[in-house]
């Protein structure tokens, strides 16, 4: 199983420039759903990078306590707010949106699992799923098993262990991961340093990215990213080899800018105009 290189020539490939007749309706209108009590930080980064990926339109459904805060950080997107204080209990969206990515920052509340487990089965958006909504669902194969095909999963190391059990070795990892994408019929990103993406069939390493990018929500930030481009009408694949390497890219562009350090989530969000415009 030899990955195939994300390279720039690939990524011209893929990439869609925005056309002149477009308007905030053509661009694609995306939901994230998470946030609780003390980390609404996570919804509102992912919903900032799906907008500055390029989407028309973004809504956050989060816990009602996050309302002024993700109004506050981010005037562009919309809110949507759950019936519950604190936490994710029933999510009703009451719209059909392009791309919804769920999990950041959502905690395992025993109301948010039955929640979750009741939204993705009458889901029908292209969906990206990561953190808590990954480890819930890694608490129970049969969920696993019931998710829609073509979804896009986005583990760290942690939350893929969560899902495939322990590895002995690299190749050992690299198996597993492969044939779970395979099994589910889903797209696995498998983040670390660096980044590989799983369709079932072939595997891509990406070719940006650097320990900048070891900084609190730059997963999160991954989520938003992915989910507005899906939201944008590029396939799963695409939108998930196009994120990855858009953001590793802000951390390599900024870098003799800004030093490892100084990066953090919100860098690679400010970043992504710089990234974009070297594809030109
Ligand atoms: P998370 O742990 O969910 O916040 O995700 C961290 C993100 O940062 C993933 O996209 C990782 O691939 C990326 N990342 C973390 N550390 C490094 C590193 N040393 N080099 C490149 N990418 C990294
Ligand atoms: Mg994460």
């Amino acid at each position: 199983m030899k990955p195939t290189e994300i390279t720039k020539t690939e990524i011209l490939k893929i990439y869609k420039p925005i056309e002149n007749s477009a308007h905030k309706g053509t661009q694609g209108h995306s939901v994230i759903i998470g946030g609780s009590y003390g980390k609404m930080g996570s919804v509102c980064l992912a919903s900032k990078a799906s907008l500055m990926s390029g989407c028309g339109l973004v809504t956050g459904y989060i816990p009602k306590c996050g309302y002024n805060i993700m109004q506050t950080f981010l005037p562009e997107a919309m809110v949507i707010t759950d019936i519950n204080e604190n936490t994710i209990s029933k999510i009703r969206l009451g719209i059909t949106p392009d791309a919804i990515g769920i999990g950041v920052g959502m905690g395992q509340d025993r109301q948010t699992k039955r929640a979750l487990y009741q939204f993705l089965k009458n889901s029908t958006s292209p969906l990206v799923i990561d953190a808590d909504a990954l480890n819930i669902l890694s608490l129970n194969r049969e969920w696993l098993l019931e998710l829609p095909k073509k979804t896009i999963l986005t583990p760290h190391l942690k939350e893929l262990e969560r899902m495939i059990g322990k590895w002995e070795s690299e190749e050992e990892k690299f198996e597993k991961t492969q044939a779970l994408s395979q099994t589910l019929e889903v797209i696995i990103v498998m983040k670390g340093a660096p980044t590989y993406v799983f369709d079932g069939e072939n595997v891509y390493k990406n070719t940006t990215g650097n320990p900048s990018l070891a900084t609190a929500g730059s997963g999160d930030v991954l989520t938003g990213i992915i989910t507005g481009l899906l939201a944008q009408s590029y396939k799963p694949l695409e939108a998930s080899i196009l994120g990855v390497y858009l953001h590793g890219l802000t951390a390599d562009i900024a870098l003799p800018e800004t030093g490892h350090q100084a990066f953090i989530a919100s860098t690679i969000i400010e970043y992504l105009g710089k990234a974009y415009l070297s594809f030109e």
